[in-house]
């Protein structure tokens, strides 16, 4: 599963619940930045979860 931002191959380890979207699927660096915006909520992927840690 990779992360569902365009031109981003990087693996999906983050789950992002989308108030005004349907919920997606990001790499670890995107749900940082995306997980800024109100409302957004960052569910990380029980399996990926190793991907976060820096
Ligand atoms: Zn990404």
């Amino acid at each position: 599963m990779e992360c569902s931002e365009s031109d981003c191959e990087r693996p999906a380890a983050v789950e992002l619940h989308v108030p005004w979207d349907e919920n997606r699927l990001v790499c670890a660096a995107h749900a940082r930045v995306l997980g800024q915006r109100d409302g957004i909520v960052a569910d990380p992927l029980p399996d990926r979860s190793e991907d976060l840690l820096e």
